[in-house]
């Protein structure tokens, strides 16, 4: 009944009411080249064939791996169901959807609270949170510079500055009301919005996982476009290989492997979503304080942790924070660790990395730490 997927800008998306989705979109090389990528390595020294299956949602291809014997695609197609409805909740795309949870709050904004289902509401409250402790870097109520932008969307040129500061004027994640008790979200301005895009495919990942785990499945391998969580380990005991994909061109290839088993591993960069001009490209990760795509040194940032939710928001947070702030945060949490890729190539890990992660390739250089590389 409903095609899959949704459409990038505010890519994930979704409901309450349950958006109806207005058409398939683009999908992105990209994406598919790291789904291959990972399933060819997780799955090159396992035994059993596992039971896969793949849709088209949250602007990306996912694919579902069940190593277990005993199940079928049915499964997975609950799976890519709840995904669904996550999107049709959480969307704020209003070229795929006419009506979600979202769209209305951000219609709301200025004029009055809007309830949202439990779903929703948690990522927004994960979101804000997220918010805080980056201190904006991350940002909740990006909404109005997304739109503005609308790089993987249809935007294709930088936009006036004045539209720009226009935007950014109405960023600020503090005047965000969540209200616990009645379940409702409140913009207090007109022109504030909520985008969940850089958070929400984790809070998926996360989902998809546990209705497997409910259905007693022990070892399984989910690829959400380069969003990766493992359960369990390999059938034969052994842990899970992902291949930490390299951030240029060379898309299929990798410039070094995590070994782990019930993690997930979460990658940001700007080579996802977006457009070039006057030989200047602009990427889809904006930085609050600039209006502007986040440009700091960083080519990439991969995210290694329990929960997909929580890798989602820090690949997003640390890519706009840039190396020294984003490491700091990140050796400041506890189960978390991250790879952050420069421009230089040079890749800089934090402490627990080294027990599961090899470098590779050749063209990129372990570096110490990055208070000594700016010394
Ligand atoms: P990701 O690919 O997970 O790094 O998320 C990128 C997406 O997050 C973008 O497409 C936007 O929807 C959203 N986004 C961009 N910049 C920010 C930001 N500074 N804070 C929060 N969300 C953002
Ligand atoms: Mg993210």
């Amino acid at each position: 009944m409903r095609p899959p997927r949704v459409g990038y800008t505010p890519r994930m998306n979704q409901t309450l009411s349950g958006g109806r989705r207005r058409g398939a979109r683009t999908v992105y090389l990209r994406a598919a080249a790291a789904v291959l990528l990972a399933a060819t390595l997780a799955g090159c020294q396992s035994s059993g064939e596992p039971v896969t299956d793949s849709s088209q949602l949250l602007g990306t291809i996912l694919r579902v791996s069940i190593y277990d014997n005993g199940y079928d695609t049915r499964l997975i197609q609950d799976v890519f169901d709840r995904v669904s409805q996550i999107e049709q909740q959480m969307s704020t795309s209003e070229k795929d959807y006419d009506d979600t949870e979202l769209l209305e709050v951000n219609r709301a904004a200025g004029d009055h609270p809007v309830r949202v289902s439990a779903d929703t509401f948690e990522v927004l409250q994960r979101a804000q949170y997220y918010s805080r402790i980056t201190e904006g870097a991350f940002d909740v109520t990006i909404w109005p510079l997304v739109r503005l932008w609308a790089i993987g969307s249809g935007g294709t040129h930088v936009p006036p500055q004045e539209e720009i500061d226009d935007a950014r004027a109405h960023v600020d994640y503090r005047q965000l009301q969540l209200d616990p008790d009645a379940q409702t979200v409140f913009l207090p301005d007109v022109g504030m919005g909520v985008d969940v895009g850089g958070i929400a495919k984790g809070y998926a990942a996360d989902e998809a996982a546990r209705i497997l785990g409910d259905a007693g499945v022990e070892s399984a391998l989910l690829d959400f476009g380069g969003n990766i969580l493992v359960m369990g380990t390999k059938p034969d005991g052994s842990p899970w290989r992902i291949g930490v994909q390299r951030p240029d061109a060379e898309r299929s290839r990798y410039i070094g492997i995590v070994r782990t088993a019930d993690k997930t591993v979460v990658t940001s960069g700007p080579y996802e979503r977006f457009f070039v001009q006057d030989g200047v490209r602009y990427h889809h990760i904006l930085d609050p304080a600039t209006g502007f795509p986040a440009r700091n040194g960083i080519q990439q940032v991969t995210i290694v942790a329990e929960r997909s939710m929580d890798a989602d928001a820090l690949s997003t947070s640390t890519y706009v924070m840039g190396l020294e702030r984003g490491f700091d945060l990140i050796e400041s949490l506890d189960g978390v660790e991250a790879i952050f890729v420069t421009e230089d190539r040079d890749v800089y890990v934090t402490s627990g990395v080294p027990d599961f992660f090899e470098l590779t390739d050749d063209d990129y250089t372990l570096a110490g730490s990055p208070s000594s590389a700016s010394q």
